[in-house]
């Protein structure tokens, strides 16, 4: 295939998280039954009047802020009209002319599978409209769900500015963070909350853009980074067979893994935008604007990078734990109470990272809790700290610390008050190693001979060594502390084979 540049831009809708509907007062919950959050303004009766709800407005702000979009000193709605089955009103309210959000960036940076990414997207806008119904096809007949017509709906339109599937699906990703981290949306993509549509175009380098391909139907990030190298390929193909790529818009197929046709492209015009009537230009105020900016809290890139600074996590886990706002908090409150037990930061912090991505992670997935709902273990912050800490300052063996964590997991109770109780904690006396080590050599004699008869063989008497240091572990029901065991062993070795 010839050398092509591609050029991706992509149109991402989220579902803001307010309680009621853009421009009425109907729940915008989901999943209730069919047609009982309707009203005559969503339903867009003759004569009634919409009004807006300003906390769409405010989420919708708060994003565009978040994306370093500004927001213009008036705002208002069109509507875009085209008929369509899930839609009464042969038009949707939305913007056109002057979104809510206008020309800012995100900076991606990361990495995806073996790709590096670093680059800057431009946002062209972000705008606020309202969601049609559901239309549900069984068999012969269609129905018609309208709950979800005119939930409020944020669009997120890109410049062209990728050029792969895994700059687009990286995009994707930080973004869904960093409306789970605002609070405005779930992001939850498979039941449609995050929704996006990606165009592409390839064309020879330095020609500009070639002819826009839309590609819908991307309900994972997965699937948009499939979808757009599929169609990438697909279109040098074409290209290079010396024919003209057609301006549509095609659908993904998950089954086959390929985009298909689905209709020509409508153009901007066909809509015949116009202002709505029936809504005020918007123009924000000083205390609605300080809203905004008061709920710009700490975005999860910016997390991530501190994570790396202030605790020396590596990128890995600092993306990791930044990943989910509950987890990075939680991870946060477990280091400062380490701190306060006399853990050196970056050491209780890297502790911690790796007993919530390994441990704890396991436990979460084990009950089926999400990890956003980490805060509802009976585990808390402080109870991992006191395990950390005891670990490091030789009080719990490494499987003892295990087995107190499902304890504490289980019960809530104060790890120090279980491992009192268990008798768990770890034993450091070498005289009482001594006993344990010499009952070991009274069963396994034949090993000590072993190791010794490996004589300069390091690497067998280090295998048999750790063996023996087990079985002491395991005379003491874990507890023996694995240093002191260890060095007991070691000398038992050598003292017979000076002998
Ligand atoms: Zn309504």
């Amino acid at each position: 295939m010839a050398q092509y540049q591609s050029f991706i831009g992509l149109e991402v809708h989220i579902h803001l998280l307010t309680k009621t509907k853009v421009f009425c007062g109907c729940p915008s919950s989901f999943g209730d039954e069919p047609n009982t959050h309707v009203c005559p303004v969503c339903m867009g009766y003759p004569g009634v009047l919409p009004s807006l709800n300003i906390e769409a407005m405010r989420m919708g702000c708060t994003v565009a802020r978040a994306l370093n979009c500004t927001i213009p000193e008036r705002t208002w709605f069109e509507r875009k009209q085209y008929f369509y089955p899930d839609m009464t009103k042969n038009y949707q309210i939305s913007q056109f002319a002057s979104p809510l959000g206008q020309q800012g960036w995100v900076d991606l940076e990361g990495k995806n599978g073996s790709q590096a990414i670093k680059k800057r997207v431009r946002i062209k806008e972000c705008h606020l409209e309202e969601d049609a119904g559901k239309m549900i096809h069984t068999g012969t007949v269609s129905l018609l769900d309208y709950n979800r017509a005119g939930v409020s709906l944020l669009e997120i339109v890109t410049e062209p500015d990728m050029e792969t599937g895994e700059e687009a699906e990286l995009f994707i990703r930080q973004l869904r963070r960093t409306v789970r981290y605002l609070g405005v949306c779930d992001g939850n993509m498979e039941e449609g909350s995050l929704r996006a549509d990606a165009n592409v175009s390839i064309n020879l380098p330095g020609k500009g853009l070639g002819k826009k391909v839309e590609i819908k139907n991307l309900n994972s990030s997965r699937f948009v980074r499939l979808g757009l190298n599929y169609e990438i390929n697909r279109q040098g193909e074409f290209l290079d067979a010396g024919r003209a790529v057609v301006q549509e818009t095609r659908l993904w197929n998950e089954n086959r893994d390929q985009t298909e046709p689905m209709r020509q492209k409508e153009n901007a015009q066909d809509y015949r935008y116009f202002p709505e009537p029936d809504l005020p230009v918007f123009t924000p105020e000083a205390a609605f604007l300080k809203r905004v900016e008061e709920s710009l809290i700490e975005l999860p890139q910016a997390r991530i990078k501190r994570f790396e600074k202030e605790y020396g996590l590596n990128e890995e886990h600092a993306e990791l734990i930044s990943d989910e706002k509950a987890l990075a908090d939680y991870f946060e409150e477990a280091v400062s109470a380490a701190a306060a037990l006399g853990l050196v930061k970056e050491d209780g912090a890297n502790r911690i990272a790796n007993w919530l991505l390994s441990d704890i992670r396991h436990i979460l997935a084990r009950e089926g809790t999400a990890v956003s709902a980490i805060g509802a273990l009976k585990l808390l912050p402080k109870h991992l700290a006191m395990i950390v800490a005891f670990t490091v300052q030789g009080k719990l063996s490494g499987k003892n610390a295990k087995q107190t964590l499902e304890a504490v997991v289980e019960s809530g109770r104060d790890p120090e008050l279980i491992i009192t109780e268990k008798g768990w904690e770890q034993l450091t006396d070498p005289a009482k190693i001594a006993e344990a080590v010499k009952s070991v050599y009274a069963s396994e004699g034949a090993v000590f001979a072993e190791a010794r008869a490996a004589g300069d063989n390091l690497k067998r008497r280090h295998t048999l060594t750790a063996f023996l240091v087990g079985k002491v572990l395991a005379v003491t029901g874990g507890r023996a502390d694995p240093k002191i065991a260890g060095a007991q062993v070691e000398e038992l070795i050598l003292e017979r084979s000076e002998a």
